[in-house]
């Protein structure tokens, strides 16, 4: 590997003593990791609130005094010395799972692609659940000892910031991402040239330069095509996520898929895997081909190599989720790629076709048609995949198609609140952290007290209070606001109230609106005297979907009628921070999708985690995380022929679960005040949805199904 790549600029403000504090603050590890983050906290409380928890920030702001201070404390020196020895252990033990089981695998780099990471809030390149899970691969994959790359796009003004104006509309806000307080560092060429590598995007040739981000042993490379050598239209090109625009889209989805494979070429890195996640990567298996070729492979030759070493991660079933881009555009972005394939316009069209006769180019069929394993990401998607790639393996029956699952887990060090932390650290052991995959572990569950474990869930409950009340302050101050707004925002909200969360990405199959079917049953639910209930939404729109951002104005406006006297919320500007509260703080956390659609959903998981209790419809992780004990059931998993007799059906089924057993199963108190069946379904539901849907169990099954295979089979054919 090139030994200049992404050296950390050494901040020299920094006392020798504590003088690895920047590369600390250079690798995301620090950001699941409690004493890491207290070591930052305590440096200084107050910064580290103002910069929004960004050591990279904080350490640039922070006073030389601070600093000299500190060099000095003995308890922060301790802290400190603590920190790097954990640190330096995880960076380099070679004690790892893959290290135990599969020693022969250690050195087989494996690449992972993906067009949004979430990592961080200090680096907003996500939109939803897909960065999310891609971020919490790349932690959980150096934990687990995987060598794994991942490369994406540096987008400098990320994902939008959302607002919500006082008719409910949703408004956008781009910030430009200000890269010397960004966890980043530029990768230099052996040269000392910031262009890495150059990359045909119709008749122009751009050069490509390359970011990296380290998240704890993962290396993560980000393709950026702002560069002086570059037109000035095609700079802009990596500035934002998803685009509407498809011309726009198709070119940076070029950039990534053939550009990030000679990055990484360029970098001296040569992964034995490649793994595409989701349709927009696929293009980097195109570029592989004409690798193959060039090394003098036939085409069919060169395209069974490549099949061989890809595994292709499809994420959704919603049809508007998967990339078709028009022949127009495909031939005049990618006029190179297909002459150096050496084949005609039809055969390449014929790469990524989805039907016979279809005269688009999908990109899905074409990552399903060039990929060796296939998964979906739950065992439920899984067949709906089978079902609706059929097209693809006309000759198999529909159970053949050869589209297996892993189902989605999450990065349990990140979704775990400090608070639950604490509490398994006293009755799982000191170190279940380290065994969070292993069921046996979460049976002790079971013994922690009901007193202790709800004290535990009040306290996060206030902190959510609280937190909301200091998000809307901020903007209050910031921007202003109408009363009517700072109600919406949660002012109102009471820790001791049932509260149900729905916080999604709005998008019309999730039906953010089905709780308002009937606003008066409501209405009555929400604001029975005795066991009153309280909502909390939050989620962006795309852009460019109006529809969905309909119904965000919908559930806006509802929340300021004050028929449910200001017990609705609706919380801007949903990310991983917020994320991180409101998992954590609420009671219920509800999904609702229309059947079929939602193909794993991670969310719940991360709230079950932190002994919040989930309420769905059986679809993605629900359909096999469900035990009847340990949540509850939206409706059967019958799929209804019609949509809107699945709505009304659906509707009827929430409001009676609500009225019949969430709402008195949450305020049946002992004497002492403690819901003690309440306390039992959270338990039932910690101990069987932490290890199983851990981001660990998933890693685990990917490189026991479709990694350790894979390499033999290379290594046969090559
Ligand atoms: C976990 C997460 C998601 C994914 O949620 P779903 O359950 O898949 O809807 C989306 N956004 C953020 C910020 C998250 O943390």
């Amino acid at each position: 590997m090139n030994p200049t790549a992404g050296d950390v600029e050494l901040n020299t403000r920094i006392p020798k003593r504590i003088g690895r504090l920047d590369e600390l603050a250079y690798n995301l590890w620090w950001s699941w990791h409690n004493q890491a983050r207290q070591l930052f906290r305590s440096l200084d409380f107050r910064l580290w609130r103002v910069t929004g928890h960004n050591p990279v920030k904080l350490l640039r702001e922070v006073s030389p005094d601070v600093l000299r201070a500190a060099a000095g404390d003995p308890d922060f020196l301790a802290l400190y010395d603590s920190v790097m020895a954990a640190f330096d252990d995880d960076m380099t033990t070679s004690a790892t799972w893959l290290g135990s089981t599969n020693p022969g695998l250690v050195k087989d780099v494996m690449a992972y692609f993906s067009m949004e990471f979430a990592i961080h809030s200090s680096l907003p390149m996500y939109a939803g659940g897909l960065g999310v899970l891609a971020g919490d691969i790349c932690k959980e994959a150096g934990e687990l000892g995987l060598p794994m790359v991942a490369v994406g796009f540096m987008y400098p003004q990320g994902y939008f910031q959302q607002r919500v104006a006082p008719d409910g509309w949703q408004n956008e806000i781009y910030r430009q991402l200000n890269f010397s307080e960004a966890p980043i560092s530029r990768v230099l060429s052996a040269k000392g040239d910031v262009a890495i590598a150059k990359v045909e995007v119709g008749d122009v040739t751009l050069e490509i330069g390359v970011w990296l981000v380290r998240v704890g042993r993962t290396k993560l490379y980000l393709l950026d095509t702002n560069l002086d050598e570059n037109p000035v239209p095609y700079r802009q090109l990596s500035a934002r996520l998803y685009v509407a625009d498809r011309e726009l889209r198709i070119q940076q989805e070029v950039v990534l898929g053939i550009g990030g494979v000679r990055a990484l070429r360029a970098l001296g890195i040569n992964p034995a895997l490649w793994h595409a996640n989701e349709g927009h990567t696929a293009f980097m298996m195109l570029e592989r081909i004409r690798e193959e070729l060039v090394k003098g492979l036939s085409f069919s030759d060169a395209v069974e190599k490549v099949r061989a070493a890809t595994i292709f991660t499809t994420h959704t079933p919603v049809l508007a989720g998967h990339d078709m881009f028009p022949v127009s555009s495909v031939k005049r972005y990618l006029n190179t790629c297909c002459q150096a394939l050496g084949i005609s316009w039809k055969e390449f069209f014929e790469l990524g076709q989805d039907n016979p006769g279809s005269d688009v180019l999908n990109m899905t069929a074409l990552a399903m048609k060039l990929s060796g394993q296939r998964c979906a990401v739950s065992k439920l998607h899984g067949k709906v995949t089978q079902r609706m790639w059929h097209t693809l393996w006309p000759d198999l029956p529909e159970e053949k198609v050869p589209i297996g699952s892993v189902t989605n887990g999450i990065h349990v060090p990140t979704w775990i609140s400090p608070e639950m932390y604490r509490l398994y650290a006293r009755y799982l052991g000191a170190d279940w952290i380290k065994k969070h995959d292993d069921p046996k572990l979460w049976e002790r569950v079971m013994d922690i007290p009901d007193e202790e474990l709800w004290r535990y869930r009040r306290q996060l409950d206030r902190k959510l209070a609280g937190t909301l009340r200091e998000h809307v302050r901020k903007r209050w101050v910031q921007e202003g606001m109408s009363p009517k707004q700072m109600l919406v925002g949660g002012m109102f909200l009471d820790p001791d109230v049932l509260t149900i969360a729905f916080a999604r990405r709005f998008s019309e199959y999730k039906r953010a609106t089905l709780i308002f079917t009937d606003t008066e049953r409501l209405k009555r639910i929400i604001t029975n005297r005795e066991r009153p209930v309280q909502f909390i939404f939050a989620g962006k729109s795309h852009p460019a979907d109006f529809p969905s951002k309909i119904l965000l104005q919908r559930v806006y406006n509802l929340a300021q009628d004050d028929g449910f006297q200001g017990r609705i919320a609706f919380v801007e500007d949903y990310d991983m921070h917020m994320a991180r509260d409101l998992i954590a703080g609420v009671d219920v956390w509800l999904n609702a999708p229309r059947r079929l659609q939602e193909a794993s959903g991670t969310s719940g998981m991360k709230a079950c985690l932190n002994g919040a209790l989930h309420m769905s419809v059986l679809d993605g992780w629900w359909y096999e995380g469900y035990n009847g004990k340990n949540g509850w059931a939206i409706g059967s998993e019958q799929v209804p022929s019609d949509s809107q007799e699945e709505d009304r059906a659906d509707a009827e089924t929430l409001y009676r679960l609500l009225e019949d057993e969430v709402v008195p199963l949450y305020y049946t108190r002992d004497r002492n005040g403690i819901p003690r069946g309440w306390i039992a379904m959270v338990k039932e539901s910690i101990r069987t949805a932490a290890p199983r849907f851990s981001a660990r169990r998933m890693l685990k099954e990917y490189a026991t199904k479709c990694i350790a295979p894979e390499p033999a089979r290379w290594q046969t054919r090559s």
